[in-house]
């Protein structure tokens, strides 16, 4: 079963409480960005296995949305935190990492080598 940490009222909701909502840390383009990069906002979603940002919400709880960081293949719980986050706290990244030394975030801001 799986269990998340609603960041919000402090409880470890069960996945009866809870509802998926997909893929988090999804970036609206611009008014001026072209067809293709609206398309790619409405329809493309990443399905890895392995690592993977999600949102939830705590439906039968406090209401609230939230993200949660957990792997698809394992179903383990680096950890959740509130959905205004712009991108993953650096603590889960680190869990992420240890578990994963050769995982590779795409919600990180690149920095030119
Ligand atoms: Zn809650």
């Amino acid at each position: 079963m799986l269990i998340l940490h609603c960041p919000y009222c402090d409880l470890n909701a069960d996945e009866t409480e809870l509802a998926g909502g997909g893929e988090a840390h999804i970036k609206r383009p611009g008014m001026d960005a072209d067809d293709t990069a609206f398309e790619t906002y409405l329809f493309s979603r990443k399905n890895p296995r392995g690592p993977h940002f999600e949102r939830w919400r705590h439906a039968n709880g406090c209401g609230k949305w939230f993200h949660a960081a957990r792997c698809t293949q394992t179903l383990e719980v680096f950890g959740t935190y509130p959905a205004q986050t712009l991108e993953p706290p650096a603590d889960i990244i680190a869990k992420i990492r240890k578990r994963h030394p050769d995982w590779q975030s795409d919600t990180e801001v690149k920095v030119a080598s």
